[in-house]
């Protein structure tokens, strides 16, 4: 019988999660303190963060153990159904064999809370009663509320003025889960109210949220900060994606040669291929192939430089070492909300600088075509990020119509589109402008860096 969901059991799902950084060849670069540039320690953190996450941020054990609590939550969704996507294959007429991993099934409708759940219970487990958090589009801000709900932690979060304003049904979301919402800047804190003084009309920035956020749980002894991507513990959270992925390849005794993803700050793609980047780090799969999508808007990976900046725009948080457009960097207002950050995962980073994995960027306007093309063949409307991934995936498969080449193709489709509805009728109302950003802004804001 030809399959087309490759399921796996509850029990299956993972005990341990994966941590790549017991495979790096060398460590990775440690953050510095944005003061002084010198590493930073372990206790740095603890005014924001709980012990158990710092470990995990720090730690170079190579699978670290899912407590159970935490895989009684990920049984309402988990494991995620990998799909073959045989109607989309068809309509490219192409050899290549298209699977994808589905995260759009969890209650908040993307991969985030396979994070969230965790940093909740964490927090939860030392003592914390209420976490704070940004978000942009709104995606991580309802993974958290719908986290801290499970966990009965209190949960603030800071929205961008734009989307607060542009996307209320999030916001609605995170309010039936509990959670306070606020359009930020805000006068609830001292960043929100300079911001506020110097420019009354600000549509606010994913950098002055975070800075809110930042602030509020340094502030209140009760309260930590919870970050949605880029750090290590969030990349260690979402291997289940690919440990999963890898249990049902071996079902159908099959393994990819590409793996595709999107990536914002490079959570949901880090989480899908890094079981499988080990397996080409060891020598196993030495040519397995492994690409992260981006849009051309916002082309961290493919035009930024590998250096250290903040993660933020005000300069508050701790230097990463990644690619980077800049911290001053202003995003346009694409509709991939979760792909505008001006950084990566400094993971992810290492492994591209080292040739482990690749970038391609698109224009918006492809990756709307793809995404149709995907929800008149396989039904699901993906989000605009997940259609990075989709975009990617339709020029692999012609590429291997071109060469007749079988190969298996897989990516993270990382989450629904169902929010993202005003987006799909931009497209069709030919009101999605395709934009690539200027490489003299990326100069511009490089110059602007510290030197480490
Ligand atoms: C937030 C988000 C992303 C981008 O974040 P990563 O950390 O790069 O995964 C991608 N897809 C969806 C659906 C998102 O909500």
């Amino acid at each position: 019988m030809k399959k087309t969901k490759i399921l796996l059991d509850e029990n299956d799902i993972p005990k341990k999660w994966y941590n790549i950084q017991a495979d790096l060849k060398t460590p990775l670069d440690p953050p510095l303190n944005p003061k002084t540039k010198k590493p930073i320690g372990p206790d740095d953190l603890k005014a924001i963060f709980p012990i158990g996450l710092i470990k995990q941020e720090v730690s170079r054990e190579r699978y670290i153990s899912i407590p159970d609590e935490i895989r009684e939550i990920y049984r309402i969704w988990r494991p995620t159904p990998l799909y073959r996507a045989r109607r989309l294959e068809k309509a490219l007429k192409t050899p290549a064999k298209i699977y994808y991993k589905w995260e759009g099934v969890s209650p908040p409708g993307s991969h985030k809370p396979n994070s969230a759940v965790a940093q909740a219970y964490y927090n939860m487990k030392e003592g914390i009663n209420r976490v704070v958090t940004e978000t942009g589009a709104g995606q991580w801000g309802s993974a958290l509320a719908f986290s801290a709900r499970i966990f009965n932690l209190k949960c603030r979060v800071y929205m961008v003025k734009c989307s607060y304003e542009q996307k209320p049904y999030r916001k609605i979301l995170m309010n039936l889960w509990g959670a306070e919402v606020f359009s930020s800047p805000t006068k609830l804190t001292n960043v929100g109210r300079e911001v506020l003084k110097k420019d009354p009309n600000t549509s606010g920035s994913l950098g002055i949220s975070i800075s809110e956020a930042v602030e509020d749980a340094a502030t209140h002894q009760d309260t930590n900060y919870a970050l949605g991507s880029v750090l290590n513990h969030v990349v260690l959270h979402q291997s289940i994606i690919g440990l999963e992925l890898k249990k049902q390849f071996e079902l159908i005794d099959k393994y990819p040669d590409i793996i595709c993803g999107c990536v914002g700050g490079g959570s949901n793609f880090s989480g899908t291929c890094f079981p499988f980047i080990r397996d080409k780090i060891i020598g196993k799969k030495p040519d397995l192939k492994v690409v992260s999508v981006e849009p051309l808007a916002c082309p961290t990976l493919t035009k930024g430089e590998y250096r250290y900046d903040f993660g933020d725009s005000v300069g508050l948080t701790p230097l990463l070492k990644m690619h980077t457009l800049g911290h001053t960097f202003v995003p346009a207002a694409i509709h991939a909300g979760g792909l505008r950050y001006h950084g990566d995962s400094p993971l992810l980073c290492k492994l591209t600088k080292e040739g482990y994995m690749e970038a391609v960027a698109y224009y918006q306007n492809e990756i709307f075509e793809a995404a149709l093309l995907f929800a008149q063949t396989e039904g699901f409307v993906v989000a605009p990020e997940a259609a990075h991934a989709v975009k990617a995936v339709i020029d692999f498969a012609r590429m291997c119509k071109r060469n007749n080449e079988k190969k298996i193709i897989v990516f993270g489709n990382s989450g629904h589109g169902h929010f993202d509805l005003g987006a799909y009728d931009a497209y069709h109302n030919n009101k999605i402008f395709d934009y690539q950003y200027p490489q003299d802004s990326i100069k511009k804001a490089l110059a602007a860096l510290p030197k480490i």
